[in-house]
Protein backbone atom coordinates (compact mmCIF):
# COMPACT_ATOMS: atom_id res chain seq x y z
CA UNK A 1 0.00 0.00 0.00
CA UNK A 2 1.68 3.19 -0.92
CA UNK A 3 1.99 5.88 1.59
CA UNK A 4 -1.22 8.32 1.89
CA UNK A 5 0.22 12.06 0.97
CA UNK A 6 -1.82 13.63 3.09
CA UNK A 7 0.97 16.09 4.20
CA UNK A 8 0.46 17.71 0.48
CA UNK A 9 -2.80 18.51 1.24
CA UNK A 10 -2.74 22.32 1.82
CA UNK A 11 -5.42 24.17 4.24
CA UNK A 12 -5.63 27.36 4.76
CA UNK A 13 -3.87 28.96 1.84
CA UNK A 14 -6.58 27.52 -0.50
CA UNK A 15 -9.56 27.65 1.51
CA UNK A 16 -12.75 29.71 -0.83
CA UNK A 17 -15.44 31.09 0.89
CA UNK A 18 -18.13 28.64 -0.62
CA UNK A 19 -20.39 31.91 -1.53
CA UNK A 20 -17.70 32.55 -3.46
CA UNK A 21 -16.95 28.75 -4.57
CA UNK A 22 -20.14 28.27 -5.68
CA UNK A 23 -20.27 31.19 -8.75
CA UNK A 24 -16.50 30.18 -9.51
CA UNK A 25 -17.48 26.61 -9.82
CA UNK A 26 -20.46 27.26 -12.14
CA UNK A 27 -18.16 30.07 -14.69
CA UNK A 28 -15.29 27.16 -14.45
CA UNK A 29 -17.90 24.74 -15.99
CA UNK A 30 -18.94 27.39 -18.51
CA UNK A 31 -15.36 27.98 -19.65
CA UNK A 32 -15.10 24.62 -20.51
CA UNK A 33 -17.78 24.26 -23.19
CA UNK A 34 -20.84 23.47 -20.30
CA UNK A 35 -23.95 25.59 -21.45
CA UNK A 36 -26.00 27.20 -18.41
CA UNK A 37 -29.00 25.40 -18.14
CA UNK A 38 -27.93 21.94 -19.39
CA UNK A 39 -25.74 20.99 -16.38
CA UNK A 40 -27.08 18.80 -14.04
CA UNK A 41 -24.98 19.41 -10.79
CA UNK A 42 -24.62 16.38 -7.96
CA UNK A 43 -22.82 16.46 -4.68
CA UNK A 44 -22.11 13.78 -2.43
CA UNK A 45 -21.75 15.10 0.81
CA UNK A 46 -22.51 13.63 4.35
CA UNK A 47 -26.04 13.38 5.75
CA UNK A 48 -25.54 16.00 8.47
CA UNK A 49 -27.77 19.42 8.52
CA UNK A 50 -24.49 21.22 7.78
CA UNK A 51 -24.40 20.52 4.58
CA UNK A 52 -27.11 22.37 3.71
CA UNK A 53 -26.03 25.72 3.17
CA UNK A 54 -23.36 24.56 0.38
CA UNK A 55 -26.31 22.52 -1.23
CA UNK A 56 -28.37 26.23 -1.19
CA UNK A 57 -25.57 27.94 -2.90
CA UNK A 58 -25.42 25.23 -5.76
CA UNK A 59 -29.28 25.06 -6.20
CA UNK A 60 -28.76 29.03 -6.19
CA UNK A 61 -26.13 29.63 -8.57
CA UNK A 62 -26.50 25.78 -11.09
CA UNK A 63 -29.95 26.67 -11.30
CA UNK A 64 -30.95 23.73 -10.01
CA UNK A 65 -31.19 21.54 -6.76
CA UNK A 66 -28.24 18.93 -7.62
CA UNK A 67 -28.77 15.51 -7.79
CA UNK A 68 -27.48 13.37 -4.69
CA UNK A 69 -24.58 11.10 -4.76
CA UNK A 70 -23.73 11.08 -1.11
CA UNK A 71 -23.78 8.34 1.61
CA UNK A 72 -22.46 9.34 5.43
CA UNK A 73 -19.27 10.67 5.79
CA UNK A 74 -19.23 11.84 2.50
CA UNK A 75 -18.69 9.05 0.48
CA UNK A 76 -19.88 8.60 -3.09
CA UNK A 77 -22.58 6.13 -3.93
CA UNK A 78 -20.67 5.34 -7.45
CA UNK A 79 -23.64 2.66 -8.11
CA UNK A 80 -25.55 6.33 -8.78
CA UNK A 81 -23.67 7.40 -11.92
CA UNK A 82 -26.44 5.99 -14.42
CA UNK A 83 -29.27 7.54 -12.74
CA UNK A 84 -27.29 10.73 -12.73
CA UNK A 85 -26.28 10.37 -16.29
CA UNK A 86 -29.94 10.39 -17.29
CA UNK A 87 -30.99 14.02 -15.43
CA UNK A 88 -28.66 16.61 -17.64
CA UNK A 89 -26.60 16.82 -21.04
CA UNK A 90 -23.70 17.73 -19.05
CA UNK A 91 -22.26 16.23 -15.63
CA UNK A 92 -20.69 18.25 -12.24
CA UNK A 93 -19.73 15.55 -9.34
CA UNK A 94 -19.16 17.67 -6.01
CA UNK A 95 -17.69 15.37 -3.43
CA UNK A 96 -16.49 16.76 0.40
CA UNK A 97 -15.86 15.17 3.42
CA UNK A 98 -16.61 17.33 5.67
CA UNK A 99 -15.01 18.84 9.62
CA UNK A 100 -16.08 21.49 12.56
CA UNK A 101 -14.02 24.81 13.19
CA UNK A 102 -14.36 26.38 16.10
CA UNK A 103 -13.17 30.18 15.51
CA UNK A 104 -13.19 31.24 18.57
CA UNK A 105 -10.87 28.31 19.90
CA UNK A 106 -9.20 27.44 16.32
CA UNK A 107 -10.39 23.96 16.84
CA UNK A 108 -11.15 21.25 14.47
CA UNK A 109 -13.87 18.46 14.14
CA UNK A 110 -16.53 20.21 16.41
CA UNK A 111 -19.24 22.46 15.78
CA UNK A 112 -21.46 24.36 17.46
CA UNK A 113 -25.64 23.11 17.20
CA UNK A 114 -28.23 25.37 18.27
CA UNK A 115 -30.76 23.10 18.03
CA UNK A 116 -29.55 21.29 20.89
CA UNK A 117 -31.19 21.85 24.12
CA UNK A 118 -28.33 23.07 25.65
CA UNK A 119 -26.78 24.80 22.45
CA UNK A 120 -24.16 22.97 22.94
CA UNK A 121 -21.22 21.50 20.68
CA UNK A 122 -20.48 18.32 19.61
CA UNK A 123 -18.14 17.09 16.77
CA UNK A 124 -18.14 16.96 12.99
CA UNK A 125 -17.93 14.52 11.16
CA UNK A 126 -20.09 12.63 13.71
CA UNK A 127 -19.37 9.82 11.06
CA UNK A 128 -15.93 10.32 10.79
CA UNK A 129 -15.00 11.13 14.60
CA UNK A 130 -17.26 7.65 15.16
CA UNK A 131 -15.05 5.41 12.88
CA UNK A 132 -12.01 7.15 14.74
CA UNK A 133 -13.11 6.06 18.66
CA UNK A 134 -12.75 2.60 17.99
CA UNK A 135 -9.06 3.29 17.32
CA UNK A 136 -8.45 5.65 19.42
CA UNK A 137 -9.47 3.82 22.62
CA UNK A 138 -7.14 1.04 21.36
CA UNK A 139 -4.44 3.28 20.97
CA UNK A 140 -5.48 5.06 24.36
CA UNK A 141 -5.10 1.47 25.82
CA UNK A 142 -1.99 0.44 24.38
CA UNK A 143 -0.14 3.44 25.43
CA UNK A 144 -0.68 2.14 28.82
CA UNK A 145 0.28 -1.47 27.75
CA UNK A 146 4.01 -0.47 26.57
CA UNK A 147 6.14 0.72 29.26
CA UNK A 148 10.10 2.59 28.61
CA UNK A 149 12.65 1.48 31.43
CA UNK A 150 16.59 1.09 31.97
CA UNK A 151 17.61 -2.53 32.61
CA UNK A 152 21.73 -2.07 33.90
CA UNK A 153 21.87 0.98 32.04
CA UNK A 154 20.44 0.07 28.99
CA UNK A 155 16.93 1.43 27.56
CA UNK A 156 14.26 -1.18 27.19
CA UNK A 157 10.81 -1.55 26.39
CA UNK A 158 8.10 -3.47 28.48
CA UNK A 159 5.77 -4.85 26.29
CA UNK A 160 2.74 -6.28 27.79
CA UNK A 161 1.82 -10.45 25.88
CA UNK A 162 -1.21 -10.04 24.46
CA UNK A 163 -0.18 -7.23 21.93
CA UNK A 164 3.12 -9.39 21.34
CA UNK A 165 0.23 -12.15 19.88
CA UNK A 166 0.45 -11.87 16.14
CA UNK A 167 -2.44 -13.65 15.84
CA UNK A 168 -5.26 -11.38 16.72
CA UNK A 169 -7.95 -10.70 14.43
CA UNK A 170 -8.19 -6.89 15.34
CA UNK A 171 -6.46 -4.55 17.41
CA UNK A 172 -3.46 -2.71 16.96
CA UNK A 173 -0.68 -4.20 16.63
CA UNK A 174 3.62 -3.08 16.24
CA UNK A 175 5.84 -3.01 13.98
CA UNK A 176 8.63 -4.73 16.56
CA UNK A 177 11.79 -4.25 14.27
CA UNK A 178 11.01 -0.57 14.67
CA UNK A 179 10.65 -1.02 18.29
CA UNK A 180 13.25 -3.22 19.65
CA UNK A 181 16.80 -3.82 18.43
CA UNK A 182 16.19 -7.80 18.65
CA UNK A 183 13.37 -9.73 19.61
CA UNK A 184 15.42 -12.22 22.14
CA UNK A 185 13.54 -10.97 25.45
CA UNK A 186 15.64 -9.40 28.14
CA UNK A 187 13.12 -10.62 30.64
CA UNK A 188 10.28 -12.17 31.16
CA UNK A 189 7.82 -11.34 33.54
CA UNK A 190 4.07 -13.01 34.39
CA UNK A 191 2.23 -10.68 31.97
CA UNK A 192 4.75 -9.19 30.00
CA UNK A 193 8.64 -9.40 28.24
CA UNK A 194 11.47 -6.72 27.99
CA UNK A 195 13.29 -6.21 25.01
CA UNK A 196 16.43 -3.82 24.30
CA UNK A 197 15.18 -1.18 22.75
CA UNK A 198 15.83 0.47 18.93
CA UNK A 199 18.79 2.19 18.49
CA UNK A 200 16.20 4.55 16.32
CA UNK A 201 13.41 5.23 18.92
CA UNK A 202 16.39 5.44 21.49
CA UNK A 203 18.20 7.98 19.24
CA UNK A 204 14.34 9.93 18.76
CA UNK A 205 13.49 9.96 22.75
CA UNK A 206 16.97 11.24 23.26
CA UNK A 207 17.17 12.48 26.75
CA UNK A 208 13.39 12.53 27.62
CA UNK A 209 13.92 8.52 27.95
CA UNK A 210 12.71 7.43 31.59
CA UNK A 211 14.82 6.63 34.53
CA UNK A 212 12.50 4.33 35.54
CA UNK A 213 9.14 2.42 34.05
CA UNK A 214 6.82 4.83 32.09
CA UNK A 215 4.30 4.37 30.33
CA UNK A 216 5.19 4.93 26.64
CA UNK A 217 2.25 7.43 25.81
CA UNK A 218 3.54 10.70 23.46
CA UNK A 219 6.18 8.45 22.46
CA UNK A 220 4.15 5.66 20.85
CA UNK A 221 4.97 7.22 17.24
CA UNK A 222 2.58 6.48 14.08
CA UNK A 223 5.43 4.48 12.89
CA UNK A 224 5.59 1.92 15.24
CA UNK A 225 2.16 0.75 14.93
CA UNK A 226 -0.75 -0.69 12.58
CA UNK A 227 -4.24 -1.66 13.27
CA UNK A 228 -6.44 -4.31 12.15
CA UNK A 229 -10.18 -4.18 11.68
CA UNK A 230 -12.74 -6.37 10.42
CA UNK A 231 -15.35 -4.27 9.00
CA UNK A 232 -18.40 -4.84 6.59
CA UNK A 233 -17.17 -2.94 3.61
CA UNK A 234 -21.01 -2.73 2.02
CA UNK A 235 -21.97 0.09 5.23
CA UNK A 236 -20.94 3.64 4.56
CA UNK A 237 -18.85 3.11 8.33
CA UNK A 238 -17.12 0.14 6.46
CA UNK A 239 -16.13 2.32 3.99
CA UNK A 240 -15.04 4.76 5.49
CA UNK A 241 -12.93 2.56 7.92
CA UNK A 242 -11.53 0.94 4.63
CA UNK A 243 -10.09 4.51 3.41
CA UNK A 244 -8.59 5.33 6.38
CA UNK A 245 -7.17 2.31 8.58
CA UNK A 246 -3.39 2.77 6.65
CA UNK A 247 -3.22 5.83 7.83
CA UNK A 248 -4.83 5.81 10.97
CA UNK A 249 -1.65 5.90 13.22
CA UNK A 250 -0.51 9.56 11.55
CA UNK A 251 -4.28 10.50 12.17
CA UNK A 252 -4.41 9.36 15.53
CA UNK A 253 -0.90 10.58 16.01
CA UNK A 254 -1.41 14.09 14.26
CA UNK A 255 -2.92 17.83 16.04
CA UNK A 256 -6.28 17.57 14.58
CA UNK A 257 -7.56 13.50 14.10
CA UNK A 258 -10.84 14.48 12.29
CA UNK A 259 -9.22 17.30 10.15
CA UNK A 260 -6.77 14.89 9.18
CA UNK A 261 -8.86 11.90 8.83
CA UNK A 262 -11.47 14.20 6.39
CA UNK A 263 -8.15 14.93 4.37
CA UNK A 264 -7.52 11.67 3.89
CA UNK A 265 -10.84 10.28 3.13
CA UNK A 266 -11.41 13.08 0.34
CA UNK A 267 -7.78 11.50 -1.19
CA UNK A 268 -9.41 8.16 -1.15
CA UNK A 269 -12.90 9.28 -2.05
CA UNK A 270 -11.74 11.16 -5.15
CA UNK A 271 -8.57 8.21 -6.15
CA UNK A 272 -12.10 5.79 -6.27
CA UNK A 273 -14.52 7.72 -7.75
CA UNK A 274 -12.47 8.97 -10.44
CA UNK A 275 -11.89 5.43 -11.56
CA UNK A 276 -15.45 4.47 -11.43
CA UNK A 277 -16.29 7.99 -13.81
CA UNK A 278 -12.94 6.49 -16.50
CA UNK A 279 -15.07 3.89 -16.78
CA UNK A 280 -18.68 4.48 -16.67
CA UNK A 281 -20.28 3.81 -19.94
CA UNK A 282 -23.19 6.81 -19.03
CA UNK A 283 -21.14 9.38 -18.80
CA UNK A 284 -19.92 8.90 -22.57
CA UNK A 285 -21.12 11.38 -25.02
CA UNK A 286 -21.17 14.49 -22.14
CA UNK A 287 -18.70 16.74 -20.33
CA UNK A 288 -18.31 15.94 -16.82
CA UNK A 289 -16.28 17.65 -13.69
CA UNK A 290 -15.68 15.77 -10.92
CA UNK A 291 -14.22 17.97 -7.68
CA UNK A 292 -12.99 16.84 -4.28
CA UNK A 293 -12.13 18.42 -1.60
CA UNK A 294 -12.90 19.11 2.46
CA UNK A 295 -15.93 21.50 3.72
CA UNK A 296 -14.53 23.44 6.96
CA UNK A 297 -18.07 24.03 8.69
CA UNK A 298 -17.13 26.99 10.52
CA UNK A 299 -19.74 27.16 13.73
CA UNK A 300 -22.12 29.34 13.80
CA UNK A 301 -22.49 31.86 15.78
CA UNK A 302 -25.74 32.62 17.86
CA UNK A 303 -27.57 34.79 15.52
CA UNK A 304 -26.24 32.92 12.14
CA UNK A 305 -28.57 30.64 10.60
CA UNK A 306 -25.86 28.42 8.89
CA UNK A 307 -22.16 27.71 8.81
CA UNK A 308 -19.60 30.09 7.31
CA UNK A 309 -18.58 27.06 5.17
CA UNK A 310 -15.60 27.10 3.08
CA UNK A 311 -14.14 25.10 0.85
CA UNK A 312 -10.60 23.68 0.12
CA UNK A 313 -10.22 22.22 -3.11
CA UNK A 314 -8.51 18.99 -3.46
CA UNK A 315 -8.12 17.53 -7.06
CA UNK A 316 -10.45 17.26 -10.07
CA UNK A 317 -11.21 14.98 -12.79
CA UNK A 318 -12.47 16.62 -16.09
CA UNK A 319 -13.30 14.30 -18.90
CA UNK A 320 -14.92 15.20 -22.47
CA UNK A 321 -17.79 13.46 -24.68
CA UNK A 322 -15.39 11.28 -26.16
CA UNK A 323 -13.99 9.97 -22.55
CA UNK A 324 -10.83 11.83 -22.68
CA UNK A 325 -9.90 13.40 -19.55
CA UNK A 326 -6.76 14.64 -17.08
CA UNK A 327 -6.56 15.68 -13.54
CA UNK A 328 -6.14 19.04 -11.66
CA UNK A 329 -3.70 18.64 -8.91
CA UNK A 330 -4.47 20.96 -5.81
CA UNK A 331 -2.67 24.15 -7.08
CA UNK A 332 -3.98 24.05 -10.87
CA UNK A 333 -7.21 23.31 -9.49
CA UNK A 334 -7.51 26.07 -6.94
CA UNK A 335 -5.61 28.47 -9.83
CA UNK A 336 -8.43 27.39 -12.34
CA UNK A 337 -11.18 28.26 -9.73
CA UNK A 338 -9.43 31.57 -8.36
CA UNK A 339 -9.37 32.58 -12.18
CA UNK A 340 -13.36 32.21 -12.39
CA UNK A 341 -15.33 35.61 -11.50
CA UNK A 342 -17.89 35.40 -8.66
CA UNK A 343 -20.23 37.33 -11.13
CA UNK A 344 -22.70 34.60 -11.69
CA UNK A 345 -25.90 36.22 -14.51
CA UNK A 346 -26.94 33.20 -14.58
CA UNK A 347 -28.07 32.44 -10.80
CA UNK A 348 -31.42 32.42 -9.28
CA UNK A 349 -33.40 34.01 -6.80
CA UNK A 350 -34.52 31.27 -4.36
CA UNK A 351 -36.65 33.39 -2.41
CA UNK A 352 -38.68 34.80 -5.55
CA UNK A 353 -38.17 31.44 -7.28
CA UNK A 354 -40.31 30.11 -4.08
CA UNK A 355 -43.06 32.90 -4.29
CA UNK A 356 -43.42 31.98 -7.14
CA UNK A 357 -44.25 28.79 -7.16
CA UNK A 358 -46.88 29.86 -4.27
CA UNK A 359 -48.64 31.85 -6.41
CA UNK A 360 -48.86 29.45 -9.43
CA UNK A 361 -52.11 27.88 -9.32
CA UNK A 362 -53.04 24.63 -7.83
CA UNK A 363 -52.67 21.50 -9.87
CA UNK A 364 -55.17 18.66 -8.85
CA UNK A 365 -54.18 14.95 -8.98
CA UNK A 366 -56.86 12.58 -10.87
CA UNK A 367 -55.97 9.16 -9.71
CA UNK A 368 -57.82 6.33 -11.77
CA UNK A 369 -60.28 4.27 -9.23
CA UNK A 370 -59.49 0.98 -10.41
CA UNK A 371 -62.17 -1.87 -9.12
ZN1 LIG B 1 -20.61 14.04 8.71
Amino acid sequence: MPKNNFHRFRIDDVAIRYSNFAPRLFNFCLSLGMKANDIMPSRAFCSDENQGYPIILLAKHFGTFPFNHGRVGGIVATDRHGPHSDHGKDMVIIQASHVGYNPESDEFGVYHRPQTEHHSMSSDCGAICGVLHWYQEEYDFTCQQISLDRDDGKAVIIIDNQLLNQDREEGMFLNMQKMVSDLNTVRSYSTAKSFIASEELVKRIGSEWPDKKTPINKFLFAELFYFKRNVDDTLASGILNHNLINTMPEIISSDSPALTAAQVNTQVEFDRTFRSIVKEKSYRGKKIIFISGLHIDISPKENQLFPLTKFVPWAAYIQNEKGEGYTLEQKELFTALNDQSTDNPHKIDLTEAIHQMENEPEVLLHVDDHD
